[in-house]
């Protein structure tokens, strides 16, 4: 291209002041002057330039012009791909390089240039994202790009892919599918006080919930039949060949002190930073739930590393429902009055995780009439 500077004029001129005007450098009285390279212009290229850290010298050179065409892109305006024969720039690709790096791809230091490592982190993204990984920023891509909450910040490319799967699933329950594995089973009790066993009560809990969910339109899949205690292994192959959209664990505690008491839950997590979103938000939920509901006391949530949350490949969480070594926490999972407001809570902390917080009800107020309620407007 030729170069531009004071005295000049012509169509590109008139597009260089175009340019300028975009970016509100050039006074908004000086647009009616058409195609002069004046002072005013070259005052407004001279500014242009100290922003963008290119030489001030008020001549608008292949650097400059190509730096001033890259402003007047924004992510999404155009496609975006690596091209050896004519390479994109862009204000577009810095932003595209900056989402990627902010997400954890190594796009590289952002320069606005898209190159091979670019393609690279942005076929890297698609992969893990679930897109067709052919290292163009097209629409699908971008909205996926700004979809990203910033809880999915700095998280495991897998946690990702779940987080954007329970958006697109959207708040209604109807044709989720969830599995619910009550803990241990047949010749396994585990633990067992005065003969409460903890297989009957998670049988007994897995049953209730298992009615309630089917009620709101979920499809409720139970891990075991009464009888029977699959490993750890065989109920996340369980979930796995369901492709269930959550597995739920039911448990009881034990202690040696009988002053041990309340209701804890867990999900995925190495306990420092990597963590499976989903599965935190639900135990959150459920934790909520429960220790608003009922009297256990709230032993919180914590991240585990535990089998069961490394072979489900969808987001899991393991209750464990009071200690049935405490004489009252014994007493309240005895009464089935009780566990049907466990189930409730259950069931409300997994609408919850669908709503994406959207309700505002507070802890512990929302029924299952309500749900029911809220799954037939849903349904109009
Ligand atoms: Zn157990």
């Amino acid at each position: 291209m030729r170069v531009l500077r004071r005295g000049d004029t012509g169509p590109e001129v008139a597009e260089i002041r175009s340019m300028l005007s975009a970016l509100d450098l050039l006074p908004a009285e000086a647009n009616g002057h058409g195609s002069f390279f004046d002072l005013a212009v070259e005052h407004a290229v001279r500014a242009f330039q100290q922003q963008r850290g290119l030489i001030t010298d008020g001549v608008v050179g292949p650097a400059t012009y190509r730096a001033l065409r890259g402003s007047t892109y924004h992510l999404g305006s155009r496609p975006l791909g690596y091209s050896v024969s004519t390479p994109v720039h862009g204000d577009d690709v810095f932003a595209l390089q900056e989402r990627l790096t902010e997400l954890g791809y190594d796009a590289g230091r952002p320069d606005g240039g898209f190159g091979p490592q670019t393609e690279r982190a942005l076929k890297n993204f698609q992969r893990d994202y679930g897109l067709v990984v052919d290292g163009i920023c097209g629409p699908g891509t971008v909205r996926a790009l700004r979809q990203l909450s910033p809880r999915a910040r700095g998280g495991r490319p897998v946690f990702l892919r779940e987080q954007e799967h329970l958006r697109r699933a959207g708040p209604r329950l109807r044709g989720k599918r969830i599995v619910i594995d009550p803990g241990h089973g047949g010749p396994d009790l585990g633990v067992s006080v005065n003969g409460v066993n903890e297989s009957d009560i998670a049988w007994d809990l897995a049953r209730r919930l298992e009615g309630r969910m089917k009620a709101t339109g979920m499809e409720a899949l139970v891990s075991r039949g009464p009888d029977h205690s699959p490993s750890e292994l065989q109920r996340a192959q369980f979930a796995n060949d369901a492709g269930a959209d959550l597995f739920l664990s039911l448990h009881s505690d034990g202690n040696r002190s009988p002053q041990a008491q309340g209701v804890a839950s867990f999900h995925f997590g190495t306990g420092n930073g990597t963590t499976s979103t989903v599965g935190e938000l639900l135990a959150g939920y459920i934790q909520r739930e429960l220790a608003a509901r009922t009297s256990l006391l709230d032993c919180r949530t914590h991240p585990k590393t535990w089998d069961i949350f490394t072979r489900t490949r969808c987001p899991a969480v393991r209750v464990e429902i009071g200690y049935l070594t405490n004489g009252q926490d014994r007493a309240r999972l005895s009464d089935p009055a009780f566990r049907d407001v466990v189930a409730e809570g259950v069931l409300i902390a997994v609408k919850r995780l669908y709503l994406l917080g959207e309700n505002d009800q507070p802890t512990g107020t929302f029924t299952f009439a309500d749900v029911l309620a809220h799954e037939l407007l849903r349904a109009e």
